[in-house]
């Protein structure tokens, strides 16, 4: 579950909603209701599966 990192909007998503992208910055996906880029930090569990973390603001290049 993500939560729109704009406070105003706040809106949940799961994973299954949002298109994930990267626009050169790593992962990231637009909230479709508020356009607010929310990045993301993709993880590889242990049996190889791969998961998204939210991450607050703007990943450091
Ligand atoms: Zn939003």
């Amino acid at each position: 579950m993500f939560t729109c990192i704009n406070q105003s909007c706040g809106t949940q998503w799961q994973l299954s909603d949002v298109v994930i992208k990267d626009e050169g910055q790593g992962p990231l996906f637009r909230c479709a209701l508020c356009g607010a880029r929310n990045y993301l930090k993709r993880v590889e569990t242990k049996d190889g599966r791969v998961i998204y973390k939210q991450i607050e603001g703007k990943p450091l290049k």
